[in-house]
């Protein structure tokens, strides 16, 4: 079993695929942590993001010990990893290792949960369940904003709304592997659902999916 989840920054997919994952005792990968990683390797070094050589020669091998690295999750990385992700070498280099995962996850579970923005259109066009979570950019921008003040981090909304929106921009109008739903995906609108509504909703999906397979 395969599960793409896709959808823009701070929509709950990342909350909602650990928690599927959880639940069918899939392997769950992250993929935006991949991009960010390459990012926080050029901003690690000073390195401009808009640097295709070095975002290149950074993707071509994947380093997840960066993933416990708390300068993963910040804003900035969050935007030079959307500059290092409209480099199709980047994509090529970091697509290979998603689909291996998607085929044969680690550990030998018996399904993989990939969230991302191209999973259900790029890495896992086959994939039996795509789910597409999504939300108002002021909500998420909201979402965004208390989790970081709930880090202790100086944040201003505004700042938070612009960062989103031009991270939106870049996702969705970018000429690969643009940000949009899969035509046979499943639309989860979480501006007004909490996150055991939008869970459970999407554990239906799953379950009828798994009936009638
Ligand atoms: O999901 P997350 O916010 O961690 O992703 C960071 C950035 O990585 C996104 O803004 C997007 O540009 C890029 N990304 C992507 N394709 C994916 C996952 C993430 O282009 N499958």
């Amino acid at each position: 079993m395969i599960i793409a989840i896709d959808g823009p920054a701070a929509s709950g997919k990342g909350t909602l695929a650990r928690r599927l994952a959880k639940h069918f005792q899939y392997a769950y990968l992250d993929t935006g942590s991949l991009y960010r990683g390459v990012a926080l390797v050029l901003l690690n070094k000073g390195i401009d993001p808009h640097d295709m050589g070095a975002a290149a020669q950074a993707s071509m091998h994947v380093d997840l010990s960066i993933v416990d690295d708390p300068a993963l999750r910040s804003e900035g990385t969050g935007n030079a990893a959307s500059i290092v992700a409209a480099m199709p070498i980047v994509r090529s280099n970091l697509l290979e290792f998603q689909r291996k995962f998607s085929i044969s996850p680690p550990g030998g579970e018996q399904g993989a949960i990939l969230d991302g923005r191209d999973i259900g259109t790029v890495v896992c066009p086959d994939a039996p369940i795509k789910l597409f979570v999504t939300a108002s950019v002021e909500e998420r921008a909201k979402r965004r904003f208390s989790e970081m003040k709930g880090r202790d981090e100086t944040v201003i909304f505004e700042q938070i709304l612009a960062d989103v929106r031009a991270r939106d921009e870049r996702d969705t109008n970018r000429a690969l592997a643009p940000l949009l739903p899969a035509e046979d995906a499943h639309l989860l609108d979480t501006t007004l659902l909490d996150i055991d509504a939008v869970f459970l909703r999407a554990v239906k999906i799953v379950e009828d999916t798994l009936l009638t397979d």
